[in-house]
């Protein structure tokens, strides 16, 4: 039988229904939107549709949105000052500086520089390690819409086999974390991994982020497998994941499209990180159910 097709879109838009609702109620009881600055640098085409995408869903979820596009040929320093103004800015919640960065400007200096407590990629440091040690901190949006997906197909995931493909500190370390988290087994496998097929026939779960088109093919799948593909590779004119999408269906119990998966749900997740920034700073309890 087919996997199912997890449809990441509908459940995006479900978080971020909720995302508004939320919204409207800390405008009640602070009398403030929770508002959201991006930084863009350069003129990066996916960099450019990515930051507008997210200024429009910001604005739609009834959040400020505050669009900082800045010259490729600017200065660390200029860059780093910016940050430090939105630090202080008391109507911004969350920064979040448009990666890649071009070259000559260090990104691990220009995220250092954020305030972790509007770090809501959850790239910096003090999150990073939150996530390590099990505290509640912002946690990356790419890894936590796909453990919102797993979630919502499985349920309780005590016990499972996880296999994380890819080990980037973005996508691959902190999924792992989270995985752990709900008391999965986790093998995490990478460039210099053995047997790579071998490991993945042993997961229930399955998210692959490599950046490799349609490189997982079903034949390395347990049957009943959980699918997630983050990766987003142009091939022709086309967009296909790291997994072969034709031949994994065949075999697993469900499965992420390219597009329409792991992709909405991202951006969903920053509005959700950018609410839950805003009431930690604001000093209310964290909002329920997102
Ligand atoms: P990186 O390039 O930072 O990391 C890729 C990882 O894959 C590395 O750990 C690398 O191993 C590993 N890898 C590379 N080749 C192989 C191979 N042949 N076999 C096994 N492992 C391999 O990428 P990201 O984590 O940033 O992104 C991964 C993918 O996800 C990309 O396609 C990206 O576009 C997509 N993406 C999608 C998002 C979304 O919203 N849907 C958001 C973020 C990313 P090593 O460490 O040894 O080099």
């Amino acid at each position: 039988m087919a996997a199912a097709i997890i449809d990441g879109k509908a459940i995006a838009q479900g978080l971020r229904a909720r995302v508004a609702e939320a919204v409207s109620a800390f405008v009640d009881a602070t009398g403030r939107a929770p508002g959201l600055a991006v930084v863009l640098v350069g003129e990066d085409p996916a960099s450019q549709v990515y930051v507008r995408a997210k200024g429009k869903a910001t604005e739609a979820a009834g959040m400020a949105s505050f669009e900082h596009r800045l010259p490729d040929d600017i200065s660390q320093a200029a860059l780093i000052a910016l940050v430090a103004r939105l630090n202080d800015d008391e109507a911004v919640d969350g920064i979040l500086v448009q990666l890649p960065l071009p070259a000559g400007i260090d990104d691990k200096a220009v995220i250092a520089a954020i305030d972790p407590a509007k770090d809501v990629d959850g790239f910096h440091i003090a999150n990073a390690g939150r996530l390590a040690v099990g505290e509640e901190g912002l946690v990356p949006c790419t890894p936590l819409g796909c453990l919102m997906l797993i979630r919502d197909r499985l349920g309780d995931l005590a016990g499972l086999e996880a296999v994380v493909l890819g080990r980037s500190n973005i996508v691959g370390k902190p999924m792992a974390q989270l995985l752990l988290q709900e008391n999965c087994t986790v093998t995490i496998a990478h460039s210099r991994t053995r047997d790579l097929a071998e490991i993945v026939r042993r997961a229930d779960i399955l998210v692959a982020a490599v950046g490799r088109p349609e490189m997982v093919k079903g034949d390395w799948l347990k049957p009943g497998v959980t699918v997630i593909d983050v990766g987003i590779n142009r091939v022709g004119g086309r967009l296909v994941g790291d997994v072969d999408f034709e031949s994994a269906r065949e075999v697993a119990g469900a499965i992420t499209p390219v597009p329409g998966g792991v992709g909405p749900m991202t951006i969903a997740v920053l509005l959700r990180n950018t609410l839950v920034a805003a009431h930690a700073r604001a000093g209310l309890p964290s909002p329920e159910g997102l």
